[in-house]
């Protein structure tokens, strides 16, 4: 099977975020969300698989904040983004924070030319909807997938639902993401997630959706999947 060999990178995606990597380890900035929903999507993650010396791969890492948390679990772990300011901002934070993190820049595609290991465990979190072909990126990451790994991807669902809250909701009203964070068109179904992760003879073992409560201003794992939500991967059994 051929990996697409063109870049799939969206340069004004990776600018917006390399223009705010020096607030990503403030809880209270634009990435307070990314802060707030760290312990359950670790928790989720968790739940499906022992961490403890797996050798993981976090694709568009950002500055890491699920990275570093996978660390803490005694994960192995490699991070990577396209952003050089976002990485340069992981890579700082890990040295302080005494974690042993390989941090890379590149994009997956690349990262799969150069890299020749596999991994038991590939998250790539609220990332798929910031680049132009993520069908690319969840075939570049099979490839990276040890025969009995597990695969997690988060991302934003598309309906007029989400467009209300995701957008005009977290972005204008609510003001917890700058405007423009978000792209409707760029959001993906479960549907469409599910048909590429079945092109690359991979199964979805599990969805599970995040929701917002704006009055307790919390997040919670549950069965609602039309905003946000995240899915469990393996390799087809037959
Ligand atoms: N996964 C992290 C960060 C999500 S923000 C988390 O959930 O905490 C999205 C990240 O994807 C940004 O850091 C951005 O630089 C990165 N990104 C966007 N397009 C990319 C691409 N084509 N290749 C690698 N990283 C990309």
């Amino acid at each position: 099977m051929a990996t697409k060999n063109k870049s799939n990178i969206d340069s004004s995606e990776i600018e917006k975020f390399n223009l705010l990597a020096h607030k990503w380890w403030d809880s209270t900035s634009e990435f307070k969300p990314l802060h707030d929903i760290n312990p359950l999507r670790l928790d989720y993650i968790k739940s499906k698989i022992n961490l403890a010396n797996k050798h993981v791969l976090d694709v568009g890492c950002g500055g890491g904040i699920l990275t570093e948390s996978l660390a803490k679990e005694g994960a192995i772990v490699t991070g990577i983004d396209q952003g050089d300011k976002v990485i340069k901002i992981a890579q700082i934070h890990a040295l302080e924070n005494n974690l042993n993190i390989d941090y890379k820049q590149l994009n997956i595609e690349d990262f799969l030319k150069k890299n020749k290991k596999k991994y038991d465990v590939i998250t790539c979190l609220e990332m798929l909807e910031h680049v132009p072909d993520p069908s690319s990126v969840i075939q570049a990451c099979r490839r990276l997938l040890k025969p009995d790994g597990r695969m997690f991807f988060s991302t934003i669902n598309r309906n007029p639902k989400s467009f209300l809250f995701a957008i005009i909701g977290a972005e204008y009203v609510l003001k917890l993401l700058p405007k423009g964070t978000h792209t409707y068109e760029k959001f993906i179904t479960p549907a469409e997630l599910i048909q590429w992760c079945r092109e690359n003879e991979l199964n979805v073992l599990d969805i599970i959706g995040m929701t917002y409560n704006p009055i307790l201003k919390r997040y919670k794992l549950e069965k609602d999947t039309s905003v946000n939500y995240l899915i469990e991967v393996a390799f087809d059994a037959t």
